[in-house]
């Protein structure tokens, strides 16, 4: 009634007065068009009152979100109940038009410091030595796999080579920034540069996992091939990346042409 429900306005006790039922219709309180509320207590005559210039419709029901006329979403649902943190800097890394979503959530949880690398599994009891999977001899950390340790290194050291960038590898927190800085934008180097970026990130991370988990392993060359096979092929099967003669060392170094994949 007006934005609020009868019960919220007369509590339960109006319910049982006029003998509806929770479960009661809007349709039992209308006859031949007209309001008809059962008149058997004062704050039911009230209601009779009340809901006079409420027009009754014979069209039928629709369910309104928020206010008249603006349809339900769930969109809209979840923005309603949710309470929004601020935007972080390297949303666009993570969430651009190129993304693959395994890739984007593997990436995401290592931006949180959500993996659980053997630093934290040693601390957790769960196993008794954190030495780096790829035999370095060091402990493995977050910062250790991306990328100080000589294998992630040598790997990131490759990519960032295709993808034209000539500058030495930073600390993990470091390389998120400069990468948020310099690939700004939907063009294809942009593009590419973000692409690589993550998609190396979860190649290591499957990498490792292999190792751990199956005891099995891909030489750093096979990671990069596989890398770059993935890169190659979302760049390619994306209609919004425009590829043209100007970015043709870029497309030589990733496999790339104007017909298709190239070797
Ligand atoms: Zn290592």
């Amino acid at each position: 009634m007006y934005g609020e429900s009868v019960h919220a306005l007369y509590g339960h006790r109006v319910i049982y007065d006029a003998g509806l039922g929770t479960s009661a219709l809007v349709k039992q309180v209308i006859l031949e068009g007209r309001w008809h509320w059962p008149q058997n207590s004062c704050q039911v005559i009230e209601i009779q009152s009340r809901v006079q210039d409420i027009r009754i419709s014979s069209s039928s029901d629709c369910i309104f979100w928020d206010s008249p006329g603006q349809t339900f979403s769930t969109h809209k649902a979840w923005n309603g109940i949710r309470c929004p943190s601020s935007e972080v800097p390297w949303y666009s890394l993570v969430w651009h038009p190129l993304r693959i979503p395994k890739h984007s959530f593997c990436f995401w949880l290592a931006l949180r410091g959500a993996h659980k690398t053997r630093d934290k599994l040693r601390v957790a009891g769960s196993i008794l030595s954190a030495a780096c999977v790829f035999n370095c001899g060091e402990e493995e950390t977050l910062e250790h796999l991306f990328f100080s340790c000589p294998f992630s290194h040598s790997v990131w050291t490759t990519v960032l080579a295709m993808c034209n960038i000539v500058r030495p590898t930073l600390p993990w927190t470091e390389e998120i920034d400069w990468m948020t800085h310099h690939s700004l934008g939907q063009g294809f180097p942009a593009s590419v540069r973000k692409l690589a970026f993550v998609v190396m990130v979860y190649n290591l991370w499957t990498e490792r996992n292999r190792r751990c988990f199956h005891n099995l392993f891909l030489p750093g060359p096979e990671v990069i091939k596989k890398i770059r096979q993935e890169v190659a092929w979302t760049a390619l099967s994306s209609r919004k990346m425009q590829l043209s003669e100007r970015h043709h060392s870029l497309c030589t170094n990733w496999g790339v042409s104007w017909q298709g994949l190239s070797r």
